[in-house]
């Protein structure tokens, strides 16, 4: 059996569309534009393709994009400032601050500092509380995204039995926690999961966000399992180039399961078409203009 793959990008091709149409309502509806702030602070090149990317997707969506750069030696408290100024500034609808931010600064403070209503990334704690409660609230982009991709394979979730492997609080735990209120079974794994192999062909969806590459073998996988690879990894390819490859072993994968998103182009880019929509809902609620919940 050779399975389907998942094509994420024309799937964020389309989502992106979705959102470019309402933010074009949007425009109409509230006299201005949605707008999402991004904050980079320091040089780290992957960083800088990340802001750039993101900052051109949200200009072709129709939406303002406003990019402030900071040195990386620059005191926290002027990051705190900025945000803070972000914060009251009503052209702003989103937030995010690029991550990982340089050593001197503490993460938590300053993703605490960002008002939840603009924390269009969803990692401010209290958008973590609202999901884990089951509040209104912004979601983390990545595994919304999965969700997204698995709802539209797989339809109705409910009852199936869901491995996460990976607990992070960026993916893992909101990935867990959406598959859950999808009525999914869910098992999350890890470091010190016993029989991961075990425990992984249990599953009729497999989300993968481990980091470590080409782990998940397709012994690994119940024969028409649904697996979503998060795993993005830089291995030597040949000819000594560097190469992009998931969690998952792809090839192996691909003769087991029924679907299976490729690295790159499953997960990855529907990253950014979900921090385009966080920030699209993020302006309706800033403003008070209703949208329909299955909108995007
Ligand atoms: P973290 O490093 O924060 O978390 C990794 C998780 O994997 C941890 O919970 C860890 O367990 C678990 N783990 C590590 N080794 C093993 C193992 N041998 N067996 C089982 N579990 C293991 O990573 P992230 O969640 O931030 O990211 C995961 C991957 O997803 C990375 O490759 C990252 O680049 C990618 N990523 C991709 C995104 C995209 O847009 N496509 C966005 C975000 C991340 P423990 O908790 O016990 O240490």
């Amino acid at each position: 059996m050779t399975a389907e793959k998942i094509d994420g990008k024309a799937f964020a091709a389309s989502l992106r569309e979705t959102v470019g149409r309402y933010a074009a309502e949007f425009e109409r509806k509230a006299n201005r534009k949605a707008g999402l702030a991004v904050v980079l602070v320091g040089e780290d090149p992957a960083s800088q393709v990340y802001v750039r990317s993101k900052g051109k997707s949200t200009v072709e969506a129709g939406m303002n994009s406003f990019e402030f750069r900071m040195d990386a030696d620059t005191p926290e408290q002027a990051l705190l400032d900025k945000i803070d100024s972000l914060n009251r500034d009503d052209a702003v609808d989103g937030i995010l601050v690029q991550l990982p931010l340089p050593k001197h600064m503490d993460e938590a403070k300053v993703i605490a500092t960002i008002n939840p209503d603009k924390d269009v990334d969803g990692f401010h704690v209290i958008n973590a509380g609202r999901l884990a409660v089951g509040q209104e609230g912004f979601v983390p982009c990545t595994p919304l995204g999965c969700l997204m991709l698995l709802e539209d394979r797989l339809g109705d979730l409910s009852g199936k039995e869901a491995v996460v492997i990976g607990r992070s609080n960026i993916v893992g735990k909101p990935m867990a926690q959406l598959l859950t209120d999808a009525n999914a079974t869910v098992t999350i794994a890890h470091s010190r999961t016993k029989d991961l192999p075990g425990v992984v062909r249990r599953a009729d969806i497999v989300v993968a966000a481990v980091g470590r590459p080409e782990m998940v073998k397709g012994d690994w996988l119940k024969p028409g399992a649904v697996v979503i690879d998060v795993g993005i990894n830089r291995i030597e390819g040949e000819g000594g180039k560097g190469k992009l490859v998931g969690d998952v072993d792809y090839q192996e994968a691909m003769q087991v399961a029924s679907a299976v998103t490729p690295v790159p182009g499953g997960v990855g880019p529907m990253t950014i078409a979900v921090l385009l929509r966080n920030t699209l809902v993020a302006a309706y609620r800033q403003e008070g203009i209703a949208l329909d919940k299955d909108a995007l």
